[in-house]
């Protein structure tokens, strides 16, 4: 049977508990177990697919289509297993299940109420599918004290009486500041945490606790009395350089150890982490590094390109550099020269976007990258720019835009109205609801044998994940392929285009899924190994 870890927040959000959580799965999978990573989420929206992600970060795509919060990113990376939609839940999604089945009339007469029909549903979730495991962990978002997240804690305090004894262990993460002027660290935010949590009926097992230096001894010991958690259990979460080092410092100060200790487990397995260590070695030993623009819109927010940023990490730990990343608002092409800020480096990608704001910008930089043969990647968004930056300045179609824009112009970019999931015909509108009806989740594409990007992934067959309401139309392919930007990839049937690419350029590629959210620091994605080895030999800098 599965034993449940919980993961709580405390003091402040960001504390990084997802990072955590992904940590101490990859430290226990170092020792042999298998384990499940969820997040359960207490704001509600349904899902963040409609949250900005100037708020919210990265919307993370599942293969199966959901899009998710971006902790479940680091799931993945860390531990290698593909996310599921039964990964990530909200109080909205679990409302939105509730209302319907009082609707229907399931709930036969009774008053539908917070405990137990909400904290039923919740628990019912967090139980569910997890034969397969021997650790689910399951991190709750927000801190301790939130209106919002109190059916949450409500229900994982439930179970730690409803589950066999020993099955289940509560972690709490918090912050250990350093007052300068007092030149102390204090507990006190801490205790006052615990408090509340203890309140609730939770009293952790583990206390981790963020800092940004030395906790001294006696600190380390009033944290313990006060907050009634052994001493050893009470684990410094340190800054570390790369998140790659965190499995690895976790486990020093005795993690995945204590965690074991608390579910009463002796004689575990020790944790292989020598792949981790290699890794860190790699990062923290580059032979080289180069320059990578990204030309996007939410800039100010290096969350909203979470996955993006470590999948250009990835290619730099395949090719043994450091990658330095600069960041551009596109908005700024439409009155300077690209040249000005594009002149100096490696490599140019346009990741995902969506709106009109900056996307003459993004269609500004793909040319530059096009006519001088600096390495392109457009991402999703960035595959259509490039296509009709292509349109417009190859094939002489002037008007070619994207009906996202408006209805003017060539629609060489158009809403897709209709494609095929499993064998199912999926059909949109321009009237359709925003959330969930995206193109969305992992499609299989066939790549041309010969073709650039089906050598750089070594397969005519792949499977790659999407986020997108539009789509090139086909009706342009001769006209563009005529010119130089070849359609190397699309959907079995052949009807969407799924990559482009460039035969007369070093790397020219679009394509119309995201392979960041497949890219992982033990296996970065072929895609982003081959750019960044493409702008290492960028020799215009040498
Ligand atoms: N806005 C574009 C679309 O909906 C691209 C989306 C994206 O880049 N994820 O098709």
């Amino acid at each position: 049977m599965a034993r449940y870890i919980f993961i709580t927040g405390g003091v402040v959000s960001s504390l990084g508990k997802g990072l955590a959580s992904a940590a101490l799965g990859a430290a226990l999978q170092a020792r042999g177990y298998k384990v499940r990573l969820r997040k359960l989420d207490p704001y509600l929206n349904v899902d963040p697919g409609t949250m900005s992600p100037y708020q919210h970060g990265e919307c993370y795509v599942t293969d199966d289509g959901a899009e998710t919060d971006l902790d479940l990113g680091h799931y993945e990376r860390f531990t290698g297993r593909a996310a599921n939609k039964q990964d990530n839940i909200t109080t909205g999604r679990i409302y939105q299940e509730i209302i319907a089945k009082e609707r229907r009339g399931d709930y036969l007469g009774g008053t539908v109420q917070v405990i137990p029909h909400v904290t039923d549903a919740i628990k019912n979730f967090i139980l569910d599918g997890n034969e397969d495991f021997d650790f689910v962990l399951c991190e709750i978002g927000g801190t301790v004290g939130d209106i919002e997240g109190l059916p949450f804690f409500e229900a994982i305090r439930q179970l730690g009486n409803e589950l066999p004894r020993g099955q289940a262990v509560y972690i709490h993460l918090t912050l250990l500041p350093y007052i300068a002027s007092a030149g102390e660290m204090k507990t006190k935010p801490t205790q006052h945490s615990v408090k509340e949590l203890r309140s609730i009926g939770i009293q952790p097992d583990i206390l981790m606790v963020r800092c940004d230096r030395q906790i001294p001894e006696n600190e380390r010991r009033k944290l313990s009395q006060f907050c009634n958690v052994r001493p050893e259990a009470v684990i410094p979460a340190y800054d570390a350089k790369s998140i790659y080092e965190v499995p690895l410092a976790y486990h020093k100060e005795g993690l995945d150890t204590q965690v074991l200790d608390a579910f009463g487990i002796t004689g575990a397995p020790s944790a292989d982490l020598s792949r981790w260590q290699q890794l860190v070695e790699t990062l923290s030993n580059p032979e080289g590094e180069v320059t990578i623009a990204i030309v996007g819109k939410y800039t100010v927010l290096k969350d909203a390109y979470k996955s993006l940023i470590e999948a250009l990490v990835h290619g730099g730990i395949a090719n043994k550099v450091k990658v330095n990343l600069e960041w551009i608002e596109s908005e700024v092409f439409e009155e300077k020269d690209p040249a000005s800020l594009l002149e100096n480096v490696n490599g140019i990608l346009v990741p995902g976007g969506f709106g009109e704001r900056g996307a003459e910008g993004k269609i500004a930089a793909a040319q530059y990258a096009r006519e001088n043969k600096i390495p392109y990647f457009g991402i999703c968004f960035g595959m259509q720019m490039a296509v009709l930056e292509a349109a417009r300045n190859l094939a002489g179609m002037r008007s070619a835009n994207s009906s996202e824009f408006s209805g003017e112009g060539e629609p060489v970019v158009g809403l897709m109205t209709e494609w095929s999931k499993d064998g199912e015909k999926e059909t949109r509108h321009s009237e359709s609801d925003l959330g969930g009806t995206m193109r969305l989740g992992a499609y299989e594409a066939k790549l041309k044998a010969g073709s650039k990007i089906a050598d750089i992934y070594g397969s005519e067959t792949i499977f790659e994940r999407h986020r997108h309401r539009y789509e090139v139309n086909i009706a342009y392919k001769d006209k563009l392929e005529a010119v130089g930007l070849q359609f190397a990839g699309t959907s079995p049937d052949g009807v969407l285009p799924e990559t482009v690419e460039i035969a007369d350029h070093p790397w020219y590629v679009g394509v119309q899924y995201h392979p960041e959210l497949k890219s992982r620091p033990l296996e970065p994605h072929p895609l982003f190994s081959s750019f960044i080895a493409a702008a290492m030999d960028n020799s215009r800098l040498v």
